[in-house]
């Protein structure tokens, strides 16, 4: 086996040529320098020697030099193989000094090797060409020597300056490079701990799965939900964790997942003690690092939504039903107070329907005196969050009115935000109406309270002015110096004044009998003509006094006159009207009589006096009632006749009106039913 000594003081380079020429079957020995080089083959002379040139202590040509001096080494081929040739003048020189070859770097290792046994094989074959060494004198050879060393040098040196720098752009290179890959790393890190923060405190149930079901890993949250560790959860897998015979969502959410990546749907899932307990779940397909297909699952427990849903189902449920049979109407609205609901009560009250109500709907049936107030109330009660209590009404087509008193509170939900409002509506339409009636009632009851205390004090006034007269005179006629005259004057005035009390009793009387309902008809056969004209004749004295004409008018003969009523009543009710008609006429005239309109006989009584404001036409007809203090007074009389006279009408089954201007006169009307005497037969 050939020695191959290599010299170079790059440990790189001696590494390279070893590895190269033990491949080649050499055996080899290095040296770092020629110095080093020079002793070992001194010792041990190889077979060749590769040496470069510039090499610390000893360099190549000084090598070299001494190689071919040496009587032992000078047989020996010399190869130098550098990388820092740059001028020809190099290679001259080596040669010059003994080489045997001058290789310049880069070779192929194969054109290397050829060479190397090129050489040996010239050696070999005793084709020794020892060169002759340099001619020139030694200070010519250290002239060249030193130049063709400090065109080496400079030479290397500018090599490495290169070297250098690029080994900084490197290096910087490599710097940012490094920290690149730090931030992407860091990167990476943040992010998976990011994801495995979710995956651990997401407060959901994850299983990072394969698509054939099998199970890799589940979060903290997998595990308490299926009450399993999570080795468990991965031995037993999906189709432990899945309750496959009752689940007809599997295979469809199986397949679409498989179809599209994702699937989402409702699954029952089994718990450690078997307990099915549903869920929703949320799968995709994703590739691993390598790869590889794999699935996730993602588990929302349902069981809370669940109960919730069905909790909430059955109050809704309960809330209707007592809404739809409850007796008084229920609203509710959303939260900006606009109705969502209404129950068959509350479109009853309202008589508004359903879809009406709806919204704002409602308001068109609020009556237009309630609109402003019940607007009002409900501004405040939205701004206010507080209930409301209040008292409106709705007018229905027909005009009608309903009166409700509207109660709302305000709904809020757990976190105490207003949801909106939940009202009903009382129907009070026949309370108001009692309470209306109460008060009229009352009021009439004051008024006739008031009215009898003055009927009291007139009707003293009225018993006291005969009852005066009565004993009055008739204490004077006891006393016996009177006049005839005088004696039949007093005579008179008693008997008057005896007639007018009788009269004013028998109103009292009247009144008390039609006050207590016992006022009875006695019905027969009458001839009102004769009537008439008897009241006309009973009457013509008072008013001759007063200086009024007194006229019955008549065109109806007495066939016609023959009626079926109560005589009594109807006589009774003339002369009423035709006495106030003479009392309230200082002058002019009266007139009476009657017409048959068809089934009715109509009578009117008409004069020429006081006449009466038109806001009493009515009034007159009411008890007690008179057109004013201080003209009864003047005229005199109880209130109760017209009274009498209204009541003693409409028990004859007619109605009595006056039309009457003040100063100019009155005219009573009043009917009766015209019933001939011949019918009744
Ligand atoms: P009175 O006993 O006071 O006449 P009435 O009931 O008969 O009671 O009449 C009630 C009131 O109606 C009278 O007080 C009077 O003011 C008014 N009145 C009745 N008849 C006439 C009439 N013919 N002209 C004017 N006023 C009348």
């Amino acid at each position: 086996m050939k020695l191959v000594l290599i010299v170079d003081d790059i440990k790189e380079n001696l590494y390279l040529l070893e590895s190269l020429l033990k491949g080649y079957g050499y055996a080899t020995v290095s040296a770092n320098d020629g110095a080093e080089a020079l002793g070992l083959a001194l010792k041990n002379p190889p077979d060749i020697i590769i040496s470069d040139i510039l090499m610390p202590v000893m360099d190549g040509y000084s090598l070299c030099r001494e190689w071919k001096k040496e009587e032992t080494l000078r047989n020996i081929p010399f190869v130098f193989y550098t990388a820092t040739y740059t001028h020809p003048k190099d290679g001259e020189f080596a040669l010059s000094l003994g080489a045997d070859r001058f290789i310049i770097k880069p070779q192929e290792p194969e054109d290397f090797m050829a060479i190397i046994e090129q050489v040996l094989s010239e050696f070999r074959n005793g084709k020794i060409q020892v060169l002759q060494t340099h001619e020139s004198s030694e200070v010519t050879l250290l002239k060249e020597y030193n130049e063709t060393l400090i065109r080496k040098m400079e030479d290397r040196m500018l090599k490495s300056e290169e070297a250098e720098k690029k080994i900084r752009i490197y290096a910087s290179q490599l710097e940012t490079e490094v920290e690149h890959r730090k931030k992407i790393a860091q990167t990476l890190k943040e992010s998976e701990e990011k994801y495995r923060s979710i995956f651990e405190n997401s407060g959901i149930a994850i299983l990072l799965t394969a698509p054939d079901g099998k199970i890799f890993s589940a979060n903290d949250f997998a595990c308490k939900l299926f009450d399993r560790t999570e080795e468990e959860i991965i031995r037993i897998g999906r189709d432990g964790l899945i309750d496959s015979s009752n689940n007809p969502h599997l295979s469809v959410l199986l397949d679409q997942r498989k179809r599209v990546g994702h699937a989402k749907g409702e699954l029952a899932l089994i718990k450690k003690d078997g307990s099915r307990f549903l869920t929703e779940v949320s799968s995709v397909i994703f590739l691993d690092k390598d790869g590889n297909e794999r699935t996730s699952m993602v588990i929302r427990d349902l069981t809370e939504q669940k109960k919730a849903e069905e909790a909430l189902r059955e109050s809704e449920l309960r809330f209707r039903i007592l809404a739809e049979s409850a007796p008084v109407g229920i609203f509710t609205t959303d939260a900006n107070g606009s109705t969502n609901y209404v129950n068959p009560r509350w479109c009853e009250i309202s008589k508004l329907s359903y879809e009406e109500a709806m919204g704002s709907g409602w308001i068109k049936a609020i009556h237009p005196d309630d609109l402003d107030s019940i607007t009002l109330n409900w501004q405040q009660t939205n701004l206010s969050n507080i209930g409301l209590k209040s008292e409106y009404r709705f007018t229905h087509p027909d005009g009608s009115v309903a009166w409700v008193i509207g109660q709302a509170v305000p709904q809020k939900n757990e976190k105490g935000d207003l949801m909106g409002y939940i009202g009903t509506i009382t129907d009070i339409t026949e309370r108001k109406e009692m309470e209306d009636d109460l008060i009229s009632a009352k009021e009439k009851a004051i008024e006739s309270d008031r009215l009898k205390t003055t009927f009291l004090q007139n009707i003293s006034h009225e018993i006291r002015t005969p009852l005066n007269s009565i004993v009055g005179f008739s204490r004077l006629l006891s006393e016996e110096e009177l006049s005839p005259e005088e004696r039949a004057n007093y005579i008179d005035i008693v008997e008057q004044s005896n007639d007018h009390l009788l009269s004013i009793i028998a109103d009292i009387i009247n009144i008390a009998t039609i006050e207590a309902g016992q006022a009875k008809l006695q019905e027969k056969e009458i001839n009102i003509n004769a009537i008439c004209q008897l009241l006309s004749n009973q009457f013509k004295t008072k008013a001759e006094k007063q200086n009024i004409a007194l006229t019955f008018e008549t065109c109806n003969h007495d066939n016609e006159a023959l009626i079926l009523t109560d005589g009594t009543k109807l006589a009774q009710i003339l002369t009423n009207l035709i006495g106030n008609a003479i009392k309230f006429t200082k002058n002019g005239s009266v007139s009476f009589g009657y017409q048959i309109d068809n089934d009715k006989l109509v009578f009117f009584i008409q004069d020429t006096g006081i006449g009466i404001t038109p806001e009493m036409h009515q009034d007159i007809f009411k008890r007690f009632r008179q057109v004013e203090s201080s003209a009864t007074r003047q005229f005199g009389g109880s209130g109760l006749g017209l009274a009498i006279s209204k009541a003693n009408v409409e028990l004859l089954g007619g109605q009595i009106w006056v039309e009457s201007e003040i100063g100019k006169g009155s005219k009573f009307y009043f009917t009766i039913p015209y019933k001939p005497a011949s019918q009744a037969e």
